[in-house]
């Protein structure tokens, strides 16, 4: 079991507190204090027996703790997070505030310090890849991310990294973040992004969670997909949409499918007509984003009224279709431009 008692579920602080003979409902003190209350030391748990607090102290438990380096804001009013771990690697997260009666405020955070992935659209897989985070490292992007919004209200897991190439910290994480004596965000207000690793969709499918799940397709075909995303030579799309369809007859949940919008290579309306011929027979809504071209990468970004074109050829197919804007584009928060650095900012991805 972790040190760091950020990283365990409510059951696992259960165990411990069971190990070194405390109450039962000191459990919940332990959970509430460190993932509502943001205690940073053990001592600051007051309601723990002190003898307690000195035990787990002396045997090396600890809370550990994201530091802020840097937090910027667009006029368009997201805000970039730049973290930085204990060991000193960097990590970004982004705070998007929807406009209107729910006043939506969604953190899209990461789950590895760089990706392994090497999406072509993506500035965070030219950096290559660092580390896997902890959960408490995910979950604590919402906690400090808090410090400076309103209740966060959504999490989408786009940021840094692919989250089922992380997949036990990243649903450890969920677990956590789900947990009513702590943040409390409700499954359904928590999105795994991934960009398609079949096995994995099959393994989260039977895992007791109602958090929802987005595919990057970014293209219906394997020839123009491999272009943009290495993984899809790995993993076909007949296995991907094979795998998804075995995930919905499980779990009876409604796909979210990215599709970034790149400038003559998946914007045509030949694109979208294949598109509705791959994802038929699927509950699915289909997010079109427009893309963040970054240094180094050689796409364009499609033209507006190209978007527009694709999505009503979409809709009139009966599919779900809304178009993501750029947000957060003059700190480099938009989706594919995180990297974490701080010289040139730029952050979190699944675009
Ligand atoms: S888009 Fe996502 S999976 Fe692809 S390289 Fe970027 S972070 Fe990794």
């Amino acid at each position: 079991m972790s040190k760091d008692l950020k990283n365990l579920t409510f059951q696992q602080v259960r165990q411990l507190v069971a190990e070194f003979g405390g109450r039962k409902f000191l459990a919940k003190y332990l959970f509430s204090f460190i993932h509502a209350h943001h205690a940073r030391q053990i001592d600051e748990i007051t309601p723990l027996p002190k003898d307690l607090r000195r035990r787990l102290t002396g045997q090396g438990y600890f809370i550990s703790q994201l530091e802020t380096v840097e937090t910027l804001v667009d006029p368009d009013g997201t805000v970039k997070f730049l973290f930085a771990a204990a060991d000193g690697v960097r990590l970004e997260s982004v705070l998007l505030t929807d406009a209107g009666e729910k006043q939506r405020k969604t953190l899209c955070i990461s789950c590895q310090a760089g990706c392994r992935m090497a999406c072509a659209l993506c500035a965070t897989g030219r950096g290559g890849f660092q580390r896997n985070l902890t959960a408490a490292e995910i979950a604590d992007q919402v906690y400090q991310a808090a410090r400076c919004a309103e209740k966060i209200n959504n999490i989408v897991y786009m940021g840094m990294g692919e989250p089922f190439d992380n997949y036990d910290e990243v649903i450890r994480s969920a677990r956590i973040l789900n947990h009513h004596a702590g943040a409390n965000i409700g499954q359904r207000h928590i999105t795994i992004s991934t960009c398609g690793i079949p096995h994995i969709i099959e393994r989260f499918a039977d895992e007791a969670l109602q958090v929802r799940l987005a595919v990057s397709l970014h293209a219906a075909g394997d020839r123009k997909r491999r272009r943009i995303m290495p993984v899809a030579a790995k993993y076909p799309l007949a296995e991907l949409i094979s795998a998804i369809k075995t995930y919905q007859q499980k779990t009876a949940r409604r796909v979210s499918f990215e599709y970034c919008m790149i400038k003559n290579l998946n914007d045509s309306p030949a694109d979208a007509r294949a598109l509705i011929g791959l994802i038929k027979g699927i509950n699915a809504a289909i997010n079109l984003i427009e893309y963040n071209p970054h240094e180094g990468c050689t796409f364009a970004a499609a033209a507006r009224p190209t978007i527009r074109n694709f999505k009503d050829i979409l809709m009139q197919a009966g599919v779900e279709t809304i178009i993501r804007h750029k947000r957060g584009r003059k700190i480099n928060a938009a989706c594919g431009q995180l990297t974490a650095t701080l010289l040139h900012p730029q952050s979190p991805n699944h675009t």
